[in-house]
């Protein structure tokens, strides 16, 4: 038997994608699963992106481009940044990757070691504390609670600080809680990271599916000091219906971005030269098509809030954005239900998905017993069907 590396040894498998796989393997067996697993808009891609990558193939752009990404894609993103949020980034601190998954293995690896501290507040992104721990460094966990509407207050964040501390993963909107920091509630948390020597990375991958009139913010753009100290991280996958296209990006300061450029280069290269030309046409195409997809989330989020509010022993902080229901299931915790005893989340979303076919995800993973994510990229019939098979799975 090969004996495996200590990094690979201590890594578990990502929850999520464990769950989105665990419903493919039902249906392939012919059974009808409620699949509210995996994070991923249930649309296609729109057609005028998927007639760019055509377009590409058939021009030849089927080569390797710059490892860090093609200098038009690099300037589309830097020009999107100054539109939308106002915020100025060259194209010398931008790096394209696989996928924004890809853009922060990219930044932990370039930043953090053995020895270093990384702030996650719980609950968070399955894939961040695991990432870290393939570094070497330390996650150093803030819990939140449903009644902060799972937010980190500023007294919280100054409190988990110390000498080691390198860096602080932020996620707003939140995968798994849907909840949004009002940009109040970000300055606050900025004016501690700037009384620190800490950097923050902030994923914004969610930051155009809010809901209620809710605003998303860009972070770095809050004081001209977190210029120096933040790296953004987005993509296209969840704007635009682009999951298995694989294109995330990161923006920072040079030496850090040149830094990751020389992990990627080493490691995987560059991204893939077609989904980038597809990329370009999302990003600088009509966006029409953003609007109309974030209208329908946000109808399924009313749907699904309302009737997972109705469920006995369950309660839920209101999504105000991202795909996700993040619902409280411990009420039913040492009851026997669809045949199995109910110990924690686990157990729960496993006799859900065995008895009912209803497949969530099960809190724990999110750093957060107790609870369960639901989401909602999915359409009315599956959530209305689904969550009536997760009423009489509670009866
Ligand atoms: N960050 C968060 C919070 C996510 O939920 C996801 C979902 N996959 C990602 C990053 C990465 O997305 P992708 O790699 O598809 O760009
Ligand atoms: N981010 C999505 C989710 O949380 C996609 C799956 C993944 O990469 O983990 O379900």
């Amino acid at each position: 038997m090969m004996q495996l590396s200590t990094m690979a040894a201590s890594i578990k498998p990502s929850a999520t994608l464990a769950a989105g796989a665990k419903a493919m393997q039902l249906r392939a067996e012919g059974v009808h699963v409620f699949d509210f697993s995996l994070g991923e808009p249930d649309f296609p891609t729109p057609e005028h992106i998927c007639q760019a990558a055509i377009r590409a193939m058939q021009q030849g752009k089927t080569r390797y481009t710059p490892a860090g990404g093609t200098a038009e894609l690099r300037s589309a993103i830097c020009r999107m940044y100054q539109r939308i949020h106002g915020v100025p980034f060259s194209p010398d601190q931008v790096l394209i990757s696989n996928g924004a998954k890809h853009s922060i293995f990219n930044v932990l690896a370039a930043l953090v070691g053995p020895g270093d501290e990384v702030i996650i507040p719980t609950p968070y992104w399955v894939s961040y504390s695991d990432m870290v721990e393939m570094t070497g460094a330390r996650p150093v966990f803030v819990p939140t609670t449903e009644d902060q509407q799972f937010k980190m207050t500023p007294e919280q964040l100054r409190r988990a600080i110390t000498p080691r501390t390198r860096l602080l993963m932020l996620n707003s909107p939140s995968n798994p809680t849907g909840t949004t920091y009002s940009r109040e509630e970000l300055e606050a948390l900025a004016d501690v990271i700037l009384e620190s020597h800490i950097a923050v990375l902030s994923d914004e991958i969610y930051e155009h599916l809010v809901y209620d009139g809710v605003k998303s913010t860009c972070f770095v753009g809050l004081r001209p000091e977190l210029k120096e100290r933040t790296i953004t991280v987005s993509g296209v996958s969840k704007t635009y219906a682009m999951t298995g296209w694989r294109i995330g990006w990161a923006c920072g300061p040079v030496p850090l971005i040149k830094a990751m450029a020389n992990v990627q280069s080493q490691a995987t290269g560059c991204p893939n030269s077609i989904s980038q030309a597809a990329a370009l046409a999302a990003i600088e195409g009509d966006q029409s098509c953003v609007e109309k997809m974030r209208r329908a989330f946000e109808e399924r989020r009313d749907l699904v809030y309302e009737r997972l509010s109705r469920l006995p022993g369950v309660s839920l902080v209101k999504p105000t954005g991202a795909f996700y229901a993040f619902f409280r299931i411990a009420d039913h915790f040492g009851r026997t239900l669809g045949g199995r005893r109910i110990t924690d989340s686990v157990t729960f979303c496993e006799a859900a998905l065995e008895s009912s076919h209803v497949n969530i995800v099960p809190g724990a993973p999110f750093g957060a017993e107790g609870y369960a994510r639901m989401s909602f990229a999915t359409s009315r019939e599956e959530i209305e069907g689904g969550i009536e098979a997760l009423a009489r799975f509670l009866e």
